[in-house]
């Protein structure tokens, strides 16, 4: 598409785009009695309008039923995760067999490695991409102590060839390959949470067991954001957060997939509690731990009700969108609008003053920019969010903006462009 940097053709965008309306869905934080420009869903999704009913109905039948919730009512407690595996799975290609609402992401990523990050022997290693978010880093760090490793040595980190922001395919693969037959785990991100870039799942998937390991993703970034295949792409497991892309609020519920070839694994190792165990037998209460079939075999503790309800009203909008590929034709035009505007920015200011480290092309990025700003970078970052625009910051020169395609405009993107310009203008 040709793109013009002006109101009316942003305008004209929107007047054609058939997810407009899911805008008015969900509540915008406001400054000086105004709707923030939300370019931050990132980091935690927006709220949608209907939360407060999905947590007023569960309030209601706990004050109505109290213990008996749990089978009595019109979503009785024991069996609410499943309502939502049925809306998870179309977001992640998967089946609802192969997913389960549990837990927080970082904890379902230690009891995900302690079901697949089983070193033996020669076979120890981890490949990993530099630089991923913190908590992964630090619960790898902490597995592979756990099993009587070194870090320094059983982490295999891929970097970006210097001078260069993101991962190349070929480097990652050839890692692989040169480890080999020393890799236990790859465990990678889906989406790169500071650059936005989106690797090469299928193809790294492929490589890691073609090495014989096992594959697993972080899909923090990625979930909601991006179509993914899961089960088609053969991922061995993955887990991500619904905060982000998913709007399911701040500490929302997490979410695990494990693909069902590993179902009948007799061998399968996790740290069990009683919501793991066969669900007709569960109040049995008996010995001996009997795992329920599938992904809700990896629950421990019960259900949270209240975090999941938040959870099905942001599950409902991703319904009514037709989930996740008509959100990924638009998220695609809208963030090829942004780098356009960014672009203009950049060519009124004479020089490069944004430079975009977001992989350019559709298939490698998601709906996040990072911008790394030459000048000023954190007033830069403050003006925008004086003019209502709220992106977000990453040390130590980098803006993050994500046209999210649920809420995000056409003219959201244009207006940023244009407080951008005049920002650069006054301040530099
Ligand atoms: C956001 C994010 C997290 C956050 O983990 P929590 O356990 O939810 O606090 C972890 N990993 C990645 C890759 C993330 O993007």
């Amino acid at each position: 598409m040709i793109f013009e940097n002006n109101l009316a053709f942003a305008q004209s965008l929107d007047q054609q785009d058939p997810l407009s309306a899911l805008r008015n869905e969900f509540l915008f934080p406001q400054q000086n009695g105004k709707p923030f420009i939300y370019l931050c869903g990132n980091s935690l999704g927006l709220q949608p309008k209907s939360a407060k009913q999905y947590v007023e109905e569960q309030l209601g039948n706990w004050q109505n039923h109290a213990v008996e919730g749990w089978f009595e009512g019109d979503s009785p407690w024991m069996f609410y995760h499943k309502t939502l595996k049925e809306l998870m799975a179309p977001i992640v290609g998967a089946s609802p067999q192969e997913v389960c609402p549990m837990n927080t992401l970082t904890v379902n990523l230690h009891l995900l490695m302690v079901s697949f990050y089983r070193p033996s022997g020669g076979r120890f290693k981890i490949i990993m991409e530099a630089g991923a978010f913190p908590s992964d880093q630090y619960a790898i760090e902490s597995q592979v102590r756990f099993h009587g490793y070194d870090p320094r040595e059983a982490i295999i980190e891929v970097a970006p060839r210097s001078g260069e922001y993101t991962l190349r395919t070929e480097d990652i693969l050839k890692a692989i390959a040169d480890q080999g037959e020393e890799i236990a785990l790859v465990l990678f991100g889906g989406v790169n949470y500071f650059t936005g870039q989106w690797y090469d799942m299928p193809a790294i998937t492929k490589a890691g067991h073609e090495a014989g390991a096992i594959v697993g993703f972080d899909l923090a970034h990625a979930a909601g954001n991006v179509p993914l295949k899961l089960h088609d792409w053969d991922i061995d497991f993955a887990c991500w957060c619904s905060y982000k892309y998913q709007n399911s609020g701040p500490g929302g519920i997490s979410a695990i997939f494990v693909h069902e070839k590993h179902f009948q694994d007799e061998q399968m190792q996790r740290f069990a509690g009683w919501w793991g165990y066969q669900e007709a037998q569960r109040f049995k209460m008996t010995k001996g731990f009997v795992p329920e079939a599938g992904a809700d075999g990896w629950q421990v503790s019960c259900t949270q009700v209240i975090p999941m309800s938040l959870y099905y009203a942001s599950l409902r909008i991703f319904e009514k969108a037709g989930f996740i590929e008509p959100l990924r034709e638009k998220s695609i035009q809208l963030s090829a609008y942004l780098f356009y505007v960014i672009g203009e920015v950049n060519k009124s200011l004479g020089e490069e003053q944004y430079q975009i480290i977001t992989p350019a092309t559709a298939a490698d990025r998601g709906a996040q920019v990072s911008i790394v700003a030459k000048y000023k970078a954190k007033e830069v970052f403050n003006a925008l969010m004086a003019n209502n625009v709220l992106g977000d910051w990453r040390e130590p020169n980098v803006i993050r903006l994500s046209p999210v395609p649920l809420y995000n405009s056409f003219e959201d993107v244009y207006t940023t462009g244009e407080h951008l310009l005049n920002i650069s203008k006054s301040l530099i």
